[in-house]
């Protein structure tokens, strides 16, 4: 009798989700319907707006960073499937606050093509999946399932489907039967189980199809884009064809590190390059290391190399210069070390908070094993020493690259390790007229600080290998060597 019962339970499941599969179709066909998906093939639309560059905040309760799109037009072919960004951007944020390559002078076109074939990342195919007529195309193949929703008192239908890379998406379906949201969540190695959210309203008709005019796409909780759409063009002539030579595809978040290569700065003393530049120092009992790079397998990389350079001792210190993305990725590895950080007090709660973030997606080696964050704050100095060893921390004052950011000095071997101040160029470039604002502060705040500076170890390290000095950056911010 009472299996029988459980016999019935299971089937009466059975057929609720049976229902539910249903229900999803005739959602996911009406909507289709209501905003002309089948007969779509192709789109183009022109707007203006802003993106904004992720984990590149001024500070950790600032947004992202914002830069003008002067122009912008996308298209898109849904049945290849393929999509094309042209756009023109210039400085957002003034005076430059931030990073994200600030400050952007002049303008900048980039193009950014994306055709979708079986190798392509899922995380680039969203690029048209999160369109609201591709996740009804993609919803319609995938499975999909719904659930009736109720936020802010406004009714949905919430379709979901799986993605590829083991991550719901669910789109938002209005009683209007447009698509309002599109949100689901890809792996980001400093952010973890990062949410990717799109947000469109303002709808109107054109050939035969619905669109919205206002276009925001979220990462991490803040807008990546906002876009007023002022033209569009359903069933254009679109002919997508790949990016000329390399970077038509955007950077794969995390890029493999290439192998750590070391040199002696001094007794004890070793820079590691092959990527993000770190300083590794052999203190009596233990090592310390200033920054792990831009990645979870870079970070990796440093601490394997600063191992070999200095064996039998622990990594007890890493110190993070700032909390943007590209400085920080690499502290789940320190963190998976158990490793305690050391930051900027501005810093302190925002990196506890995110490196604790889950990691399933893709898990790394804290999420494998369990370790949590240790995050110690520094002011405005703190001087690490064994009686022998010494590193000087300081915080940069009027820096707007990043408000909580540290510099390095070593008083022995006169050499300072700075990140985004001064990022080298071939020597072949000119230096900007006017300077970048964040290279005058680095070099007021070496004056302020009076530190008596032999060579410079940008974190963005030149691609030539050079040795940075003073006379360098001097140059580069066109003001005369004055001590
Ligand atoms: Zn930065």
């Amino acid at each position: 009798m009472f299996k029988k019962c459980l016999t019935g339970l299971a089937l009466a499941a059975l057929l609720v989700w049976t229902a539910s599969a249903q229900d999803a179709k005739t959602v996911v066909g009406n909507a289709s319907k209501a905003m002309g998906v089948d007969a779509l093939k192709t789109v183009q639309y022109s707007a203006t707006g802003m993106d904004f560059a992720l984990g590149q905040a001024p500070n950790p309760s600032s947004p992202w960073p914002k830069f003008i799109n002067k122009s912008y037009t996308r298209s898109i072919n849904f049945e290849t499937p393929a999509s094309r960004v042209e756009r023109v951007r210039v400085q957002g944020e003034n005076p430059p606050h931030g990073g994200g390559q600030q400050p952007l002078v002049g303008e900048q076109p980039q193009t950014q093509t994306i055709i979708v074939s079986a190798d392509t990342p899922w995380v680039q195919q969203l690029e048209i999946w999160m369109t609201p007529h591709g996740f009804l195309r993609a919803a319609a193949t995938k499975n999909a399932t719904v659930e009736a929703k109720t936020i802010g008192g406004k009714k949905y239908q919430v379709v979901t489907f799986m993605g590829d890379n083991k991550a719901k998406v669910n789109g938002y379906i209005n009683d209007q039967n447009l698509v309002e949201r599109v949100e689901t969540w890809i792996d980001n190695p400093f952010l973890g189980d990062m949410p990717f959210e799109a947000i469109y309203s303002d709808y109107k008709g054109a050939g035969g199809a619905q669109f919205p005019m206002h276009i925001v796409q979220k990462q991490g909780g803040y807008p990546i884009f906002d876009l007023n759409v002022s033209d569009v063009k359903a069933n254009a002539a679109v002919n997508i064809q790949p990016a000329q030579g390399r970077g038509g595809a955007p950077a794969a978040a995390a890029a493999p590190a290439s192998a750590a290569t070391s040199e002696k700065l001094g007794d004890g003393v070793y820079l590691i390059t092959g990527g993000y530049a770190a300083i590794a120092i052999d203190f009596k009992d233990h090592i310390t290391i200033i920054e792990t790079g831009q990645s979870e397998p870079r970070g990796l990389a440093v601490i394997a190399e600063a191992k070999r350079l200095i064996p039998n001792k622990p990594v007890k210190y890493v110190v993070n210069t700032h909390c943007h993305i590209d400085h920080s990725s690499g502290l789940r590895a320190a963190v998976a070390e158990g490793a305690t950080i050391l930051t900027h007090q501005l810093n302190k709660a925002y990196l506890e908070k995110t490196l604790s973030l889950p990691h399933t997606l893709n898990p790394d080696k804290a999420q494998q094993n369990g370790k949590k964050p240790v995050v110690e704050a520094v002011g405005e100095k703190k001087v690490l020493t064994d009686g022998t060893h010494v590193v000087e921390l300081y915080h940069l004052q009027n820096f707007g690259h990043h408000d909580g950011m540290l510099i390095a000095y070593l008083p022995k071997e006169k050499v300072l390790l700075e990140a985004d101040g001064y990022n080298p160029q071939p020597t072949t470039a000119t230096p900007p007229s006017p300077p970048s604002p964040f290279t005058v502060s680095l070099l007021d705040n070496i004056r302020r600080l009076k530190l008596d500076v032999q060579r410079i170890v940008p974190v963005h390290y030149p691609a030539d290998n050079r040795v940075v000095t003073m006379a360098e950056l001097t140059k580069w911010v066109g003001r005369p060597v004055t001590h």
